[in-house]
Parts: structure tokens; C-alpha cells; sequence
């Protein structure tokens, strides 16, 4: 049954393949530890024993194959215990892509059998894509894997703020409260939170996240063999449909996992029925996944870009800078509103490429806007005397004057 509001310290038997579902509440600490059998949070076991420290508002689910007791020290905004849960599945999928991360490695490195599986997770928002990923890469890791995480979810990426695409290797079980590891991410700003605002421009950038890791496989066996697993967004009618077919043809998937949408299985199955090496899987949606409307899941941006500047435990002090505008060169990438003919020299045509750098000046409509540092060496001179105030997640000058807006914004509460 749901408990909510208690804050004494209490202990909770797990049965086998039974879950601890918990909400931490958003004001109060709560910790969690593993006093006898074995659990993991996500695919990550955790350590007997030792208490874990959860940040507010964290959803999780603590499962155990075998059985458990579990001390919980704080108050919740729900916790339950439920015993059905589509674990059994999931883990089924993971044992099928060991196999095939087995197969690769023993292949001669040169051939295309040198490469493991490459798992795509579809499914409509809120049906659990996010901790599938999770799972299946904390499950490989554990095995010894370095599988990729590649996250395309603009909306909620899990690997860094929101607006971008991004991928990481994953060398061990991810952290139940860290979250992914950040020492290699490699990350593509698109600067918006929904592809609709320059599709193309979107696809661009996936292409080039693919063709980067492209490389990077063929010159290590390992990761090679190990796969990746590609998270998606949630939007998979109409163009979202066919973003997802583009993301399963630029990164060659070979097992697309799609969760709770019969629909989407059957049509990803009829698209894809004449190509014999690609297997498409429905799985169960978790009953324990929290379904978040769209106010929640633009405050959990705004927590995870203020987690971006100040670190998940409040542990980084970012820096407000001052610099002429003449210091910084600020570009929009393509798309967005087309500057009206009448704004362009005559005989000018609105450009339509998607990728044309539009140089922004500086205004008060940069208010609250996140901006990305270009490493690219071209720019342009905007000669003004005024300053601009910007936050930074480092002290010191930036490591470029060339910056990129999208439309993703921050208010610092
Ligand atoms: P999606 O990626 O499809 O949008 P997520 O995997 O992010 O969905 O899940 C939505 C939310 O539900 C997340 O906060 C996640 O931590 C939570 N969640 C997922 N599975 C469970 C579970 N079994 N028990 C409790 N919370 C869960």
C-alpha cells in the first residue's frame, strides 16, 4: 500500500522479483539502505549495507531477484512495494544481447560480425525508455561490457542538459543517485527542446553524433563489440515517426525495443520486415514508470540545467561574468523565424539551409537564454561599448567568444 509523509526509520521485506517503488519528496532527505539479500536500483546493484543519500524528487525502484530487506530513513512522496514488475523480460532481452556481444568479440575484427548489438528503445513519453537504457547498459557493464550510451532525448536527456545530443561509454554500473558518468561525454548542442524547431538541422546533428562514433568503433574492438544502446524522445507520431526511423537507419540499429505502444511495434514491423538482421521487440511498460505532464517535465529541466551549473548536490559554484558585447559573437543555427524578405538586401532570397549560421546581436531577448561555446575558429565583429552579464559554469574567460542560441531558456529560481 502507499505510504507518504512518514519520516521514521523503517524496513521493507522484499520478496523475490518484488520492487520498492519510491518518490523522495521534494523538500525533505531521504536515505536508503540494503540490510540483508541483494537489490539493485535500475540494473545497479547496491552495496550492503551502506546507506545512499537520494536527491529530492528522485523516482526509483529498489528490485531484488532473490529477496531483500530495506532500511529507508526520510520522508517519501510515495513508496510501495509491487510484485509485478516486466523485470523478467528485460532481463531476458540483456541475456539475448550478451550473446550477440559474445558472437562480436569472438569475430575477426575486420568483418561486420565484429559488431555488437546496437539497441534502440521507442516508445511514447513517459513508458520507461530512460530506465530501460539504464538497465540494460548498467547490466552490461557489470558483465564488463563499455557498451555506448547514446541519449537523443532532447526533451529529458539523461547525460546532460536538455536541447542537446549526446553520447558516453558506459565502463561501469551507472550510479543510482550520479546518475551517468560525465568524464567523456560527447555532446551536440541543438539549443531547443522539441526537433520540430529545425528538424533538419536535428537529423544533421544525430548524423554527425553517429559518424563520430562510427570511428570511434572502428578503431577499438571493444566498444565495438560491446554495442550501444540509443535512447529516444517520446514523440513518435507524424515527424517524431519518421525522426525515429531516420535515428534506426544513421546508427545501423539492430534491435529496437519498443515499449508499451502495440501500434509502433507493428508499424517499426512492417517497415522494417525486409530487413532480416533487425529485430523488433515489444516489451511491457512498467507499472512503476511516473507519468510527468507537461508543466512537470519543464520544471525537471529546469532542475537538470540548474544541476548542469551547480552540480546535483549544490557542490559547484559557476561564475557571473561580465564582458563587452564586443567580446562574444553569438549565432543562431538556421531554421526558427526566416528573416522577412523585406529585412534582406534586395534581390536576396530567404535562405533555407538549415545549418546557415545567423549572427544574433546582443538584446534583452537573450534574457534567460542557454547558450553553447562554439569551438569553431570563424567569426564576425559586432563593435559595440556594452557589457553582458552571464553565468558560467567555470571561472575564467570562455573558452570561445563564438556562442550558440537556440531557444532553450533557464530562469534561475
Ligand atoms: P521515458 O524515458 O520513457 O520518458 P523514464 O524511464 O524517464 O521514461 O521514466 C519516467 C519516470 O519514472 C522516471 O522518473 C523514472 O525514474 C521513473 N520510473 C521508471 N521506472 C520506475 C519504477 N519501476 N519504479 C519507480 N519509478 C520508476
Amino acid at each position: 500500500a502507499a505510504t507518504g509523509g512518514s519520516t521514521t526509520v523503517r524496513q521493507v521485506k522484499l520478496e523475490k522479483e518484488c520492487e520498492l517503488r519510491v518518490e523522495a519528496s521534494a523538500d525533505s532527505p531521504l536515505r536508503l539502505r540494503l540490510l540483508t539479500g541483494t537489490a539493485e536500483i535500475f540494473g545497479t546493484e547496491i552495496p550492503p549495507g551502506i546507506w545512499l543519500n537520494f536527491p529530492p524528487r528522485l523516482k526509483f525502484a529498489v528490485f531484488t531477484w532473490y529477496g531483500a530487506t530495506i532500511e529507508m530513513d526520510g520522508s517519501t512522496e510515495t513508496d510501495y512495494t509491487a510484485d509485478e514488475t516486466p523485470m523478467i523480460s528485460y532481463i531476458n532481452v540483456h541475456a539475448v544481447l550478451d550473446g550477440r556481444r559474445n558472437r562480436a568479440k569472438a569475430s575477426p575484427s575486420d568483418s561486420d560480425t565484429s559488431q555488437g548489438p546496437r539497441v534502440i528503445v521507442v516508445g511514447p513519453t513517459d513508458s520507461g525508455k530512460s530506465t530501460l537504457s539504464r538497465m540494460l547498459l548498467s547490466w552490461a557493464a557489470k558483465q564488463g561490457w563499455k557498451p555506448t550510451f547514446v541519449d537523443l532525448d532532447i526533451g529529458q536527456g539523461s547525460i546532460t542538459i536538455p536541447g542537446c545530443v549526446a553520447a558516453t561509454p558506459i565502463e561501469l554500473p551507472i550510479d543510482p543517485v550520479e546518475g551517468i558518468p560525465l568524464e567523456m561525454p560527447m555532446v551536440y548542442f541543438f539549443g531547443h527542446v522539441t526537433p520540430s524547431a529545425n528538424i533538419d538541422h536535428y537529423k544533421v546533428l544525430v548524423k554527425e553524433l553517429a559518424q563520430t562514433l562510427e570511428t570511434q568503433f572502428s578503431g577499438n574492438a571493444e566498444s565495438r563489440a560491446s554495442g550501444m544502446v540509443i535512447n529516444t524522445m517520446g514523440w513518435i507520431e507524424g515527424v517524431g515517426y519518421e525522426l525515429l526511423l531516420h535515428a534506426i537507419d544513421t546508427f545501423n540499429a539492430t534491435v529496437i525495443l519498443v515499449l508499451g505502444q502495440e501500434k509502433l511495434c507493428s508499424m517499426l514491423k512492417d517497415v522494417l520486415k525486409n530487413r532480416p538482421n533487425v529485430d523488433v521487440v515489444k516489451l511491457q511498460k512498467s507499472g512503476g514508470v511516473v507519468s510527468r505532464n507537461a508543466k512537470v517535465r519543464q520544471k525537471a529541466r529546469g532542475y537538470r540545467i540548474r544541476e548542469y551549473f551547480y552540480g546535483p548536490s549544490n557542490d559547484l559554484s559557476p561564475h557571473s561574468n561580465v564582458v563587452n558585447f564586443s567580446d562574444l559573437f553569438i549565432y543562431r543555427i538556421g531554421g526558427g523565424p526566416q528573416a522577412p524578405r523585406s529585412a534582406l538586401p534586395i534581390g536576396a532570397e530567404p535562405s533555407a539551409d538549415p545549418t546557415r549560421l545567423v549572427p544574433v546581436s546582443i538584446s534583452r531577448d537573450l534574457l534567460h537564454l542557454v547558450l553553447a561555446v562554439s569551438y569553431a575558429k570563424e567569426q564576425d565583429q559586432i563593435i559595440s561599448r556594452k557589457k553582458i552579464t552571464y553565468l558560467a559554469p567555470c571561472a575564467g574567460e570562455l573558452p570561445s567568444k563564438n556562442l550558440i542560441v537556440g531557444t532553450l531558456t533557464w530562469i534561475e529560481n
